[in-house]
């Protein structure tokens, strides 16, 4: 080869040296007084003219200050070629070899080397203004950020669920947020790949730039989307690193605020192009490690980034280049706001309010730019704004909406597949909007069922705030402004093993709550209609029901004509880890389960599951309907919860994430007497916070640390008849290093209190 290339040069070739390089043959050649790159590439007629229309931005390039590789030509003037090597046909060009020590190579860049960098880029982008090139302009590839959808195809060719998950929510962003604007956004040629294995420093300084095999016609804002990517995506704050190159680079070449506005989402698309290259490029050769270098910077980047508020982004791209920022309004004049047109009945949490903006997976973000570890949140099950459960709204509301008086295909398809979760018994089921009327609902066909209305209900149980939700509900009718129990209402004391009457041993004190609730029965003056229940009682202190209560107490309920209820609520999809359904961890089938809260992820979806011959029974009685019951919309946000269930394998991660956080509480347990019980199963846990060493609850510290959890940005809540309980139900992509945040500020909370 060496005699090859050596017949085209003016100058003695010494040595030759094979470069690595991502899908280029180059070469390092030296010749007397100096070095030469050489690059050759398979021929194409395409490849051939992206070439020279390289060369001719690096002729443009050449004359200034900085350092760029040179287009050197051959011997005959040309600055490219085509020979035939190796048996291809491959196209050659020469360029000078800079000096230097790559950006990568550097152990601790300096915030005045970003500085240096930005200027460098900034005074670049200046002169790449004037340089026009139709090649370039009718260029259409993966790696210009403005067509991040092109890189769709290659999402499915990563391996992790929740990491595509992760970029299918920024896909999703870039459309809302970015895609409008574009067209409204400067362009210009720019380099596209100021990465550190492109960059060369001498002297604590920038020297060169190399590698303009991506240039792109493309908004300008994108060369510093790419450069800050590679800045900050190995740095713990990558805000920190962000703003003095936005400040050096804003100086030179100034930005513009509605480039700044999605600066932030540019960064993202710039992660999820790479993540996105390299899985395919791993799929297609799984030993290409050259294509997957920067893969971990990328993805933990991507998981850094999406805990940052992007409104804090965005106010720190403004303050680097000296925009104002509008500060939100103060929360005291929200909540006054609010409260001039909604009941204050409809309380809000925390001491200090919390007024949200955003969310996403297991982040809430507010109108100030904070970020909340969100450690409570039940509802969206599967993650805040999960993609694919917006995705599938979006999707069915632009396509069909209407009710079950028609029918859809999705109807039957969503009550198949939820169906298919219940034992074959329960294979009935009525769509509503809301757990209270699932629970209202359960209760009408219970009556229906049985031609009787009295109902033994739980100590402390919740179930709705329908009149007979809230007739059922010893939460609230035993709450001291309650209307107090009906003469319908049998009420039975929560098989608690922590506190109560049996406290002895799990499995016994569940037969002895059993047996007391069975005499209760007995001894009423009344057969019941239903006995109502949850599997771990949520307002009455996340309180699991003692093991084998349920097993006994029901055929009891059964064998005096009534029906078993469970309400799955709170405790269903997945939540508890060991089992899909709460009433699973007690070893029976109820007669009627009510869901709710996750089965749409914050869509209104509720529903009651049964069996054919309740159903049966309710169908003599009056038309049943509801007019959001069971819309398309609802099913496929249904159907896209549970296929991300089980894509994600969240039953799974709430077993091991809720066993690791359960352990981590033990231990605190273990050093804090005012921990009295650590209680729940999978990512449903409660702390019920003491009097130290006593069986006095201790509302005061349960409220402390919940306020000052808020303060450091973490959401958990309490309950309990006293509130003294801590309560942690996060969604279910909640990770252990999040728990082991949570447990490490209530240790910090503790010890300072
Ligand atoms: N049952 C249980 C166990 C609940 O926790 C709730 C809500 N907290 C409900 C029913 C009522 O559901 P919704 O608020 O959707 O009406």
């Amino acid at each position: 080869m060496i005699n090859q290339i050596q017949a085209q040069v003016d100058f003695k070739i010494l040595d030759i040296k094979k470069l690595d390089g991502y899908d280029n043959r180059n070469y390092k050649l030296r010749s007397d007084d100096q070095s030469h790159i050489l690059k050759t590439y398979p021929f194409s007629d395409e490849r051939m003219a992206l070439v020279e229309a390289e060369n001719a931005a690096l002729l443009h390039l050449k004359n200034g200050k900085q350092a760029f590789p040179k287009p050197i030509s051959f011997s005959d003037g040309s600055f490219t070629k085509v020979l035939e090597m190796e048996g291809e046909k491959r196209i050659i060009r020469l360029l000078s070899f800079l000096e230097g020590t790559f950006l990568g190579d550097i152990a601790s860049p300096t915030p005045d080397l970003y500085r240096s960098l930005a200027r460098f880029l900034a005074r670049m982008n200046t002169r790449l203004q004037s340089f026009d090139h139709s090649v370039i302009k009718g260029r259409a590839w993966e790696w210009d950020l403005q067509r991040l959808g092109l890189n769709k195809k290659y999402i499915s060719d990563i391996p992790d669920a929740h990491n595509r998950n992760i970029v299918r929510y920024f896909f999703q962003q870039f459309d809302q947020k970015v895609a409008l604007v574009l067209p409204e956004l400067r362009k210009s040629i720019i380099h596209n790949d100021a990465n550190e294995w492109n960059i060369l420093v001498a002297d604590g300084k920038i020297s060169g730039l190399i590698d303009f095999g991506d240039l792109a016609y493309t908004p300008l804002i994108n060369e510093l989307a790419v450069a800050l990517t590679y800045a900050c995506y190995d740095k713990d704050d990558p805000l920190l690193w962000a703003a003095p190159l936005l400040e050096a680079y804003h100086d030179i070449l100034p930005l513009q605020k509605q480039e700044l506005d999605i600066l932030y989402y540019l960064i993202a698309a710039r992660l999820c192009i790479s993540v996105c290259n390299s899985a395919h490029a791993k799929k297609v050769d799984p030993y290409n490690n050259y294509a997957t270098v920067s893969e971990n910077n990328a993805w933990s980047m991507l998981h850094r980034w999406l805990a940052i508020n992007p409104i804090n982004a965005r106010n720190t791209f403004y303050e680097a280049a000296g925009f104002s920022i509008t500060p939100a309004k103060p929360i005291e004049e929200s909540i006054e706001r609010r409260h001039n047109v909604i009941s204050p009945i409809l309380s809000v949490s925390y001491d200090r309010p919390i007024h949200v903006e955003r969310s996403v997976f297991q982040y809430m973000y507010d109108a100030h730019g904070n970020t909340f570890l969100d450690a409570y949140n039940n509802i969206p099950q599967v993650g805040h704004s999960h993609p694919k459960v917006v995705e599938a709204g979006m999707q069915q509301m632009a396509k069909l909406n209407t009710n079950t008086r028609y029918h859809y295909d999705l109807l039957p398809e969503y009550a198949e597949r939820l169906l298919a979760k219940f034992p074959d018994v329960l294979n009935k089921v009525f769509f509503v909007n809301s757990g209270s009327a699932a629970s209202d609902l359960a209760i009408r066909m219970t009556i229906a069922h049985t031609g009787r209305h009295h109902l033994m209900v739980m100590e402390h149980g919740y179930h709705g705030n329908t009149q007979i939700g809230i007739d059922i509900s010893d939460y609230k009718f035993s709450n001291k402004k309650g209307a107090g129990q009906k003469e319908n209402i049998l009420k039975t004391p929560i098989p608690n093993t922590y506190r109560g009457k049996y406290t002895t041993d799990d499995r016994k004190a569940g037969k002895q709550y059993a047996a007391d609730a069975i005499a209760q029965v007995e001894q009423y003056d009344h057969p019941v209609a239903a006995f109502i229940s949850e599997p771990i009682v949520g307002c009455g202190g996340q309180v699991p029901l003692a093991k084998g209560y349920l097993k006994q107490l029901y055929p009891a309920i059964r064998k005096q004509g009534g029906v078993c209820i469970s309400d799955e609520v709170q405790t269903g999809f997945g939540r508890t880890g060991d089992y899909f359904w709460g009433f699973e961890a007690q070893d029976v089938v109820p007669d009627m389960v009510i869901i709710g809260k996750p089965m749409g992820n914050g869509h209104p979806m509720a529903a009651v599951v049964t069996t054919d011959e309740i159903a049966e029974s309710f169908g003599k009685g009056v038309e049943f309907f509801s007019s959001f019951g069971g819309n398309p919309v609802s099913c496929a946000i249904g159907l896209a919860v549970l296929d991300v269930i089980e894509e994600e394998g969240l039953q799974q991660k709430a077993k091991t994430v809720g066993d690791y956080y359960q352990s981590l509480l033990r231990e605190l347990q273990q050093k804090y007497p005012c921990i009295g019980d650590v209680r729940g199963s999978g990512l449903f846990l409660g702390v019920e916070i003491v009097k130290d060493g006593s069986m006095q609850s201790d509302t005061e510290l349960a409220h402390h640390i919940k306020n000052e959890l808020r303060n450091r940005h973490i959401l958990i809540s309490t309950d309990g008849p006293h509130n003294s309980v801590l309560k942690s139900k996060p969604p279910l992509c909640f990770t252990k290093e999040n728990a082991k945040t949570v447990v490490e500020h209530i240790n910090s909370i503790l010890e300072a209190y």
